[in-house]
């Protein structure tokens, strides 16, 4: 079979909820990826930031596999020994109290607005049904119905009401406005510190202090959904740290699984996690032996190789070099470490220089029609991303 085939393939029996670029993935090391042709690329999205540590990265595919020979799925039933050093492993690299595992990122977010909600009626005094959480303009917080009664996004929600009530949506970036919907019933505020799906938008500085602040003043639980921004990807552990902005509680997803399964979380101090008693939340699959084998060598590789350091200082070289690139319709390149965009001309078709990039050897997906995200994994070589850099230039100067 070759690429072609597997194509027809999705397309006979799959729905057709996504819009890929056709390209087929069959192999995959590091920052690089093979088509069933041979055909190699540098991966530029790093399946949206879920493989920071790079492709099969040994030390986390002989923990998966280590694992898999002992000891794989127990339920939260019982007890297995594996999952307490992951919460332990998650609370100190984190620096928060509690940890609580789910399994994809959506469900971290679910976890974290049943706890506000809860906190809000046993800790804050709200009465259970009144409870209001504020949300912002743009975000992405995963796919469920809580999550896209949140989202402003209409292909994310078009036909799939009724949606959930209790949610309130102010601009980005707008402490003013975030101030004004504030009310004695608001339990939470949740936000991206960084959007990545809205395209790498990157808030002023001092905008996450200026929320913190609302937070605090307000007796309101400051929520950050940190699933794609996390584990190294802006340049610090986590995207918050750039302004110290600690929130409340923070949600955990993609690359916690090293690029191999689904694992995910919520962090918080205890004053907040203990809203939750036996039998008020669970999932079959959270807190698993293997996910968690898996998610404390994950979190080792990020320490081990400071994938953090690294993804400060080639974010710097991406992006002057990428500005100097001649290219008529970039309007700029925005990021930080190496979560970034280049951002074109309203209107412009980057789907195009996607299939560009791709027939020259870089896989990258667009967003919202002209903005094209560049996300490598954090363990490509400076001499990985030079080549890289070059093929962008190479094509954006056709553009
Ligand atoms: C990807 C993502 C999610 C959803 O994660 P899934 O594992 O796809 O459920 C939530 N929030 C943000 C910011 C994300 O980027």
């Amino acid at each position: 079979m070759n690429s072609k085939d597997y194509i027809n393939l999705d397309e006979t029996y799959g729905a057709h909820n996504y819009h890929p670029l056709p390209v087929v993935i069959s192999w995959a090391l590091g920052a690089k990826v093979k088509d069933p042709e041979g055909k190699e690329y540098f991966d530029f999205l790093s399946a949206y930031s879920a493989v920071n540590q790079g492709h099969r990265h040994p030390k986390i595919i002989k923990a998966l596999v280590d694992q898999a020979n002992i000891c794989t799925l127990t339920s939260r039933a019982f007890h297995n020994d594996r999952m307490g050093a992951f919460l332990k492993k998650l609370c100190e690299y984190t620096g928060f109290e509690n940890a609580l595992p789910m399994n994809t990122g959506v469900e971290a977010v679910e976890t974290a607005i049943k706890a506000a909600r809860r906190w809000g009626v046993e800790v804050k005094g709200v009465q259970n049904g009144k409870q209001e959480i504020v949300c912002v303009e743009e975000n992405f917080h995963g796919r469920t119905l809580v999550a896209i009664s949140m989202s402003n996004d209409p292909d994310s929600r078009v036909n799939y009401g009724p949606y959930a009530p209790g949610f309130i949506r102010v601009p980005y970036e707008n402490i003013a406005a975030m101030e004004k919907v504030i009310t004695p019933n608001t339990v939470a505020i949740i936000l991206e510190p960084i959007q990545g799906e809205a395209g790498v938008c990157v808030p002023y500085a001092g905008y996450l202090n200026a929320v913190r602040e609302l937070c605090t003043k307000n007796n309101v639980l400051m929520i950050l959904d940190e699933v794609q921004t996390g584990f190294c990807r802006t340049g610090k552990k986590f995207a918050w740290m750039h302004e110290g902005a600690r929130p409340d509680i923070m949600c955990l997803g993609k690359a916690l699984g090293g690029g191999v399964m689904p694992v995910s979380a919520i962090v918080a101090d205890h004053a907040i996690m203990k809203v939750f008693t036996p039998g008020t939340h669970g999932s079959t699959f959270g807190g698993n032996p293997l996910s968690s084998a898996v998610a404390i060598a994950a979190i080792e590789v990020l320490e081990d190789e400071k994938l953090d350091e690294r993804s400060e200082a080639l974010g710097k070289i991406f992006r002057d070099e990428v500005a100097k690139i001649a290219c008529e319709n970039m309007v700029k390149v925005r990021g930080k470490g190496l979560l970034n965009a280049i951002l074109f001309k309203e209107g412009f078709e980057a789907w195009k220089v996607c299939l560009a990039l791709r027939d020259a050897g870089l896989l990258a997906k667009q967003t919202h029609g002209n903005i094209i995200r560049f996300a490598p994994p954090l363990v490509i070589s400076e001499q990985e991303l030079k080549e890289a850099i070059a093929i962008i230039a190479k094509v954006l100067k056709n553009y």
